[in-house]
């Protein structure tokens, strides 16, 4: 009998890591992607990178710790570069009362007096009296971990296809994993589009060993360092779906807020400056959705792509598996908890 053929649509973070998880169980798997490079139209490319569950878990639904916490040792074991030295939130004076609101509302972490966090991140010595730390947290820069993705399935022989426009009902194959992130709008109406954006800036001045959160009124602005003297300064988040450069507004907030983590970001060179739709279901939450007896549909990570594509993939390998053995496959993954 000939080999079931299964191709994955998109190359952003849920098209590789279900390839990847596909791969590793066995199964024979293409991707293709129409940008013509990784990266390339993806709104991965623009993540920060933190895998910072009980961070999110202050602000979010407990499914986003619950499902993403094991995603740090998911990427710890592919991607060596996955940084595991914890994450710190901080607030200004005026602000400390907000900072006691997160830490009521979530676990995993430490109160540090200013002695603590001047020993954890020097550069911050001074600067604040008090923070919350999450040792347990984790970061990685996106697009490294994009490349590494990319590399492990080309070690196991899965081929890439760049410059490929594909429809779910269009391929020729068994079975589809549709991964258009939002561009799979036509088959699920009520996906939609949460506006992003960031700032890239080098700032060779300040040495961060570890992303920092800034409790903020308007931006929970947080800062990522990166190699080189590069961080990642994200995100707003915008129930819009303009696309297009990122506004003055939001650069002067980023900016400003960065300046106030540390007066030394005003000398920092702008890199670059970035924009895109995270993809997000009404209730925010990844699902997985079949349509037909060959499409599966994995999206929905809004602003948790890198923290929730294990378990979206994990999903998607037992239902593909499910659907090879001709066994009647979940509806809608992953579930939700149950009340
Ligand atoms: C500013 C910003 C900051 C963020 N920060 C974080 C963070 O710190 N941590 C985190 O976990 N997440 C973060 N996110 C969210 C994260 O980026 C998204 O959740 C994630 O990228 C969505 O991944 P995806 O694979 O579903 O979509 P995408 O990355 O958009 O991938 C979809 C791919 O499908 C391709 N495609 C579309 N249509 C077709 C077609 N017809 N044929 C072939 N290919 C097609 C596209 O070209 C694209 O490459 C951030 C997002 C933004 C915008």
């Amino acid at each position: 009998m000939a080999k079931p053929t299964l191709i994955v649509i998109g190359a952003g973070v849920a098209g590789l890591t279900c390839a990847l998880e596909l791969a590793e169980r066995g199964i024979a798997v293409e991707v293709v992607e129409r940008g013509r490079a990784l990266g390339e139209g993806s709104c991965s490319w623009m993540a920060g990178g933190m895998l910072a569950p009980w961070c999110e878990r202050a602000t979010t639904e407990p499914e986003v710790a619950d499902w993403g916490a094991p995603s740090i040792d998911w990427w710890a074991e592919r991607f060596p570069g996955t940084v595991r030295r914890g994450s710190l939130v901080v607030t200004q004076p005026r602000d400390v009362p907000d900072l006691t609101r997160f830490a009521q509302r979530t676990e995993r972490f430490e109160w540090v007096d200013a002695e603590r966090l001047a020993g954890l991140e020097p550069d911050l010595a001074g600067r604040f009296r008090r923070a919350l730390y999450f040792p347990d947290e984790a970061h990685l820069d996106p697009r490294r971990a994009l490349a590494a993705l990319a590399a492990r399935l080309q070690e196991r022989g899965v081929a890439i296809r760049f410059g490929v426009e594909a429809a779910p009902s269009d391929v020729p194959a068994d079975i589809v994993v549709d991964c258009r992130g939002l561009a799979a709008r036509d088959a699920l109406p009520d996906l939609r589009g949460v506006r992003g954006e960031m700032v890239v800036v080098r700032a060779p001045d300040i040495s961060l060993q570890r992303p920092v959160r800034l409790l903020h009124p308007r931006i929970p602005l947080y800062i990522v360092p990166r190699a080189d003297g590069l961080f990642m300064i994200g995100a707003t988040m915008i129930e819009s779906e303009r696309r297009g450069p990122v506004s003055v507004r939001s650069a002067v907030e980023l900016l400003n807020a960065a300046y106030t983590l540390h007066p030394a970001f005003g000398e920092a060179e702008i890199v670059e400056l970035g924009a895109d739709l995270r993809p997000a279901f009404p209730d925010n939450l990844p699902a997985v959705r079949q349509k037909s007896d060959r499409v599966l549909h994995a999206n929905g990570l809004f602003r948790h792509g890198f923290l929730l594509a294990p378990a979206l993939a994990r999903r998607v390998a037992e239902s593909v598996l499910s659907m090879l053995q001709s066994e009647t496959p979940h509806e809608d993954l992953p579930q939700r908890r149950r009340a």
